[in-house]
């Protein structure tokens, strides 16, 4: 199943959550894993905080200091900064399935984090079943 994810700035995190366990329920699957794959270069997934909207800011700011986007990086599209995060972040997520519903922990959110928007996205679920189903 896919998610359709439009960005608002260049780098955002935005959470999906409702939109896999949406992805999930109409799997109809009661137990297994949800795999959460993102099928950009300059984009990933991440699994944090989803109470406090600053835990995404200091992580925006925190990959910032890390990785400036003008970093003398050789990458001629001028986004090299964008291509490492999305790497550090990872392309995929995979969150335990159980009675039909995603069992993250209480305070964690699925993200999906763009570092070279703004852009149309997408997100692609797809859930497995466990044999204990
Ligand atoms: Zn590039």
């Amino acid at each position: 199943m896919r998610i359709e994810v439009r960005t608002q700035s260049r780098e955002e995190m935005v959470d999906i959550t409702r939109d896999v366990a949406g992805a999930v329920a109409a799997s109809g699957a009661a137990s297994g894993y949800a795999l959460v794959y993102c099928p950009h270069t300059t984009a990933g997934l991440t699994i944090n905080e989803c109470a406090d909207p600053d835990v995404c800011a200091d992580i925006l700011a925190g990959l910032g200091r890390l990785l400036p986007r003008e970093g003398g990086w050789r990458h001629a599209e001028g986004n090299a900064d964008a291509h490492i995060k999305a790497s550090l972040m990872g392309a995929s997520v995979r969150v335990p399935v159980r009675r039909g519903a995603l069992a993250l922990g209480t305070w964690q959110g699925i993200f999906f984090c763009e570092f070279d928007g703004p852009r149309q996205r997408s997100v692609d679920v797809t859930v497995t079943l466990s044999d204990d189903s």
